[in-house]
């Protein structure tokens, strides 16, 4: 069996034109502040793509550049003007951030309406309870693609690969959500091919290159790699893509898998978020 290759770049550039629409649709364009600490090229190379494609898609980029010596006190006042800007509707802090900063407490400041990484507290127990809210991008993006292959979701058993708050969890909950049976494994998981051997639909998030060999795949099931590493010969995943599209029926490259996927929901959750707001103000306005 040859797997049919899931084409991540093409589902991403379709996610881009329906936002662009839906941005030229609204009646004040969406803006989307990305707050960079520092000069990490990694960090500043990302960001860089994230204001492109925003600009790009008709959003306004209200990026901010903070020195990398900026402290708690003073970061948490920029996230709380951002919060309380109404011309911004979404606030993306680049992580990781300098090792003198409280990540997790700075996250967690992000107004929750605005918090278009999904990554705060708020946003976390929204997915887990199962109320609307804006969800972490990479795992909204894994979703889209099984959805653009029409891959069955309800009743299937998905097995994902890795249980970090970023990817892991939400792309369990995601896929609970929708009546997929889940198995969540992990650095202690016994016999890791053989728990995988069981899934209709396999995610590798466990950021180990190629630690998912053919051995680990059943014969025509699903396999979504989000993993990223940057070896000599190139960008490779946690999926040993050469061994597997020989077993799986269908299968993410890397890169054009789910790479592509990230910023592309990044700007559906832009939009998404300003129309949370609009409504807010909808209703604010209606009460008064
Ligand atoms: P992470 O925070 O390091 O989490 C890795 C998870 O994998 C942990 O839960 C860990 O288990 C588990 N794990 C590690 N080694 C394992 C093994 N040998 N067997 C089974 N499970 C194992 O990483 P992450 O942020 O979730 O990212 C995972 C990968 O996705 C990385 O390669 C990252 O670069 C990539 N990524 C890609 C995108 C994208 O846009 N494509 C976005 C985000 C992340 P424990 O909990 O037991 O330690």
């Amino acid at each position: 069996m040859t797997a049919t290759v899931i084409d991540g770049k093409a589902v991403a550039a379709s996610v881009r034109e329906s936002v662009a629409r839906e941005v030229a649709e609204l009646p004040v364009a969406p803006g989307l502040a990305t707050v960079l600490v520092g000069d990490d090229p990694a960090s500043s190379v990302y960001v860089r793509n994230k204001r492109r494609q925003c600009v790009a898609a008709g959003i306004r980029d209200l990026h901010r550049h903070l020195p990398a010596d900026i402290g708690q006190h003073a970061l948490a006042t920029v996230i709380d003007e951002l919060n309380a800007d109404p011309t911004v509707t979404g606030i993306l802090l680049q992580l990781p951030l300098p090792a003198h900063l409280d990540s997790a407490a700075l996250i967690a400041r992000i107004d929750p309406d605005k918090d278009v990484d999904g990554l705060t507290p708020i946003s976390a127990g929204r997915l887990a309870q199962g109320h609307p809210g804006l969800r972490p991008c990479t795992p909204a993006g894994v979703m889209e693609l099984l959805d653009a292959y029409r891959v069955p979701l309800e009743g299937s058993h998905a097995v994902v690969v890795g249980r970090s708050t970023l990817v892991g969890k939400p792309q369990a909950q995601l896929l609970l959500q929708r009546n997929a049976t889940v198995t969540i494994c992990h650095s202690r998981t016994r016999d890791l091919p053989a728990v995988c051997r069981e899934a209709d639909i396999l995610i590798a998030a466990a950021g180990v290159p190629g630690l998912i060999g053919s051995a680990a795949v059943w014969p025509g099931a699903t396999v979504i790699d989000v993993g990223i590493h940057r070896g000599a010969d190139g960008l490779c995943g946690d999926v040993d893509y050469e061994q597997v599209r020989g077993v799986a029926g269908a299968i993410t490259p890397v890169p054009g898998g789910v790479g592509p996927m990230t910023i592309a929901m990044l700007l559906r959750n832009t939009v998404h978020a300003a129309r949370l707001r609009m409504r807010a103000v909808e209703a604010s306005g209606a009460a008064s």
